[in-house]
């Protein structure tokens, strides 16, 4: 059998004197799909780290088919037949896919002999579980086709214990049952075993043989997922009854309270129906193509639109030209009646919030700490801010009450933005954007890259805002997460809407083709 087995015994990693990982031992069966589920922070990345000799474990030891094995760097993992896809692309931008595939195997484009690489090329891309075009360019890929272009340079490797860490995010449904479908066909054929890092309980019953959990370094349980059921994972990822589990409705939440005022309180605007409506909107992308081409919408009071899509259709484009990061070309944008073009001023008029993706980037000041960026929204306003004098006491208490009540993981309201996990970046601008009574809410993937708990607190607190009347526009790549939360979906491909349906009348199948829709087949055959 080419598969390999792999057991940990004691695996302990230490960062300073924080252990991250404590006494790990762990067995994957040769050919088969092992999961690995866990919260943010749990040691899962660290784990694996330590199998493909990125780390090395300060205790413990780890045995190949019975043996043991010091595995001191990648070129050692790679030697023992380990092969891992990381979560953030590593494709080189300027190469084709056929020279991202060469490099992977450690050839030079300078010194190959083409004929021949690309002949077994060619005859490599035929037996592979999914296709790509040997000579498009990154630029033309979508996520979804470079995430299969990751999974592709390590299978080309014939690795014996193939590691993903979260393969499916970039991914439709449909991609998602295609590629984790062929890597368990060819873990059951004995091929290669495969250990999966996710979040989704339907990836993990659809498509793993074993489940192990992670939290807080230690290792919970390992079991067979046949007899498993979700909520026993989940209450083995999160612990107990404990002040763990998130409690967004409690009623000491004073953004309740605040949420109770604001519905009684008279509304002076004309258009109470509509909290967003686009016109005939145009906005260019990076590239001077078109990102958005002639597109309308409408979201009402208390409403959710979720944004179905496969990423790079537009979505990032229309966001920022909503939020006044991108020029539009032509339509017209109002929220709550009134003509919307994304400033401060008007977004505390509105009540209009963001959560764009990638917070760090686009909705934190990277050189300030966790109290200032929390104050961002509100630094200039009464009663933070008194004549010219910034009222720091207060907005630290408040920074204070945020961190415990979202959960950041911060060595304090002082510790600089970048030095949080991205999840707990996440939390933070949530915080800082969920905390006031919004009346219109402009997400992008909320849950993008968060544990089970952070993705549930993302999910009530959408869900209270669309209660007290907010409405929301929900852009995001997960089918699950749109199903779960809108009240209407739209398909975005190529700058358009090309599907409207109601949450009720929904189907993941349905949507998940009209996602792959032309723009997708063209890329394929161009
Ligand atoms: P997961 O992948 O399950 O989200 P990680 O393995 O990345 O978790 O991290 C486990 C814990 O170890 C976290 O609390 C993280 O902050 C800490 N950690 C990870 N890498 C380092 C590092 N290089 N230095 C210090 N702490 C780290
Ligand atoms: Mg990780």
């Amino acid at each position: 059998m080419h598969a390999l087995k792999l057991e940990t015994y004691q695996l302990s990693k230490r960062f300073g004197d924080f252990a991250a990982l404590s006494q790990v031992s762990l067995t994957v069966r040769p050919g088969t799909v092992h999961a690995l589920l866990g919260e943010n922070g749990a040691g899962k990345s660290t784990f694996v780290k330590c199998l493909v000799g990125y780390y090395r474990p300060d205790e413990g030891a780890l045995l190949i088919d019975d043996r043991e094995r010091v595995i001191a760097s990648p070129v050692d993992a790679r030697a023992a037949g380990i092969g891992m896809v990381y979560q953030h692309f590593t494709v080189a931008p300027g190469m084709s896919v056929a020279e991202n595939l060469l490099l992977a195997r450690g050839q030079l484009p300078a010194r190959i002999h083409w004929p021949s690489a690309r002949a077994e090329l060619q005859a490599f891309m035929e037996q592979a579980p999914f296709s790509l075009d040997l000579d498009a360019m990154p630029v033309d890929l979508s996520a979804g086709q470079k995430q299969k272009l990751e999974i592709l340079k390590q299978m080309l490797l014939r690795p014996r214990l193939l590691i993903l860490d979260e393969p499916t995010s970039v991914l439709t449904p449909q991609e998602a049952d295609e590629v984790l479908g062929a890597l368990r066909a060819r873990a059951h054929a004995g091929e290669c075993s495969i250990i999966l890092i996710t979040h989704k309980f339907r990836e993990v019953s659809a498509f793993a043989d074993d489940v192990s959990v992670l939290r807080r370094g230690h290792l919970i349980t390992t079991r067979a997922v046949v007899g498993s059921t979700s909520a026993e994972l989940a209450r083995a990822m999160v612990g107990g009854q404990s002040e763990d589990t998130p409690n967004p409705g409690a009623p000491s939440n004073p953004d309740a309270k605040a949420a109770a005022t604001n519905q009684d309180r008279p509304c002076a605007d004309t258009d109470q129906t509509l909290t967003l409506q686009v016109i005939g909107l145009k906005v260019l992308g990076d590239r001077g193509q078109w990102a958005i081409r002639d597109l309308s919408l409408e979201i009402k009071r208390g409403e959710i639109l979720g944004v179905a899509g496969i990423s790079g259709n537009g979505q990032r484009e229309l966001l920022q030209s909503l939020i006044g990061q991108r020029p539009r070309e032509a339509g017209s944008v109002s929220a709550i009646g009134r003509p919307y073009d994304g400033s401060r001023k008007l977004n505390r008029i509105l009540g209009v919030r963001s959560l764009p993706e990638e917070p760090l980037a686009n909705a934190c000041v990277p050189g300030m700490n966790v109290l200032q960026n929390m104050a961002l929204r509100d630094f200039d306003v009464a009663p933070a801010c008194s004549g010219f004098w910034v009222r720091w006491g207060r907005l630290r208490k408040t920074a204070i009450e945020w961190i415990e009540r979202y959960r950041i993981k911060t060595p304090g309201e002082f510790a600089p933005i970048e030095s949080l996990s991205g999840g707990n970046v996440q939390r933070t601008v949530l915080a800082r954007e969920l905390s006031s009574d919004a009346r219109l809410l402009l997400v992008s993937n909320p849950s993008f890259g968060l544990d089970f708990a952070a993705t549930a607190e993302v999910h009530s607190r959408l869900r209270e805002a669309r209660e007290r009347g907010a409405g929301v526009l929900l852009i995001s790549e997960d089918l699950d997460e749109l199903l779960a939360l809108s009240d209407r979906i739209v398909v975005m491909s190529d700058g358009r809407i090309v599907y409207t349906v109601s949450a009720q009348q929904a189907d993941r199948q349905t949507l998940g083709s009209h996602m792959a829709g032309d723009s997708h087949h063209s890329l394929k055959a161009a």
